[in-house]
């Protein structure tokens, strides 16, 4: 189908962090769209200055996005093509619009994806990790108990794990992330990519903390932490749950955990907490 241009919603992937990264493409619809929905209009006026785009704004966020919707679908059958960009990357990712390309696409407008940057490809790409399956977790909450659980059900997940991170919860995420995986699994911490101090660092779990640890200063900017996933299970999943089942209706959690482990020559963490996941349910 030939596009062209009119009552269409284009999802524009902007930069996060160099300017450049903004394509050709991206430039061309800014440029021709009749407005655009932006997550914070004030960011995103400075990206815009920058391109000499002048262009109506409407904010879009996450407190608005629901009511907001009226009024783009109203503006696409006018025949008004809008442009919906976030404050940094692809939006959706972690970002506002969701329910907005949702009810677009319900009321048969066309939804166009103009590709751009996303920090969880960016960091994958260059991380070093297998990136022939990955999954990608988002935020983890905020919560240390609940951070915990969560991370607890991805202890045998065995593709590589994604997750972004405030600058201020890098250690205390590290810190959950040692307590429930081996201190030996491999992680990738991406720091403020495609910007002036850009790092990407590769160490055991442990030693990543004990780092992060020794300079609280480098805890700062943007991060995407990526995890190795669990290793091929030397025991099989099935013959360590009977194990643990027959330990578990005769010891206390952490000692059926730990004569299992022994047993079956398995890594105590990860026999923990399958063992605390088994006992709920
Ligand atoms: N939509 C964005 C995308 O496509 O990547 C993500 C938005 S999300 C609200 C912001 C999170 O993305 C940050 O907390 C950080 O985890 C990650 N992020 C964004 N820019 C980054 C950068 N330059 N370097 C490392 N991580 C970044």
């Amino acid at each position: 189908m030939k596009n062209d241009g009119l009552s269409t919603l284009y999802v524009v992937a902007t930069p996060i962090g160099n300017l450049d990264d903004l394509s050709q493409r991206a430039i061309a619809v800014l440029q021709q769209v009749d407005k655009i929905a932006a997550e914070d209009t004030r960011h995103s006026a400075s990206l815009l200055k920058h391109y000499l785009i002048k262009k109506p704004m409407l904010s879009l966020h996450n407190f608005n996005e629901r009511e907001r919707v009226s009024a783009i679908l109203e503006a696409l059958a006018a025949g008004e093509s809008i442009a919906l960009i976030s404050d940094a990357g692809t939006p959706l990712i972690s970002d506002p619009g969701y329910h907005l390309v949702r009810a677009v696409r319900a009321a048969h407008f066309k939804v166009v994806p103009i590709p751009g940057a996303c920090a969880a490809i960016a960091a994958l790409s260059a991380a070093g990790l297998p990136t022939d399956k990955f999954i990608f977790e988002g935020f983890l909450p905020a919560k240390t108990e609940a951070k915990r659980q969560q991370l607890l059900g991805l202890v045998k997940e065995p593709r590589t794990l994604v997750f972004y991170e405030a600058p201020h919860r890098l250690l205390p995420t590290l810190q959950t992330m040692v307590e429930v995986f081996s201190g030996e699994r491999e992680v990738v911490v991406a720091r403020e990519l495609t910007k002036l101090y850009e790092s990407i660092l590769q160490l055991p779990l442990n030693d990543m903390l004990a780092y992060y640890e020794a300079h609280p200063e480098q805890c700062k900017g943007e991060v995407v932490i990526m995890l190795a996933g669990a290793k091929e299970a030397a025991t099989d999943q099935a013959a360590l749950e009977r194990i643990l089942t027959v330990l578990l209706a005769n010891l206390p959690l952490k000692q059926a955990a730990s004569v299992a482990a022994e047993l079956t020559g398995e890594r105590k963490n990860e026999v923990y907490a399958f063992a605390l996941r088994l006992k709920q349910g």
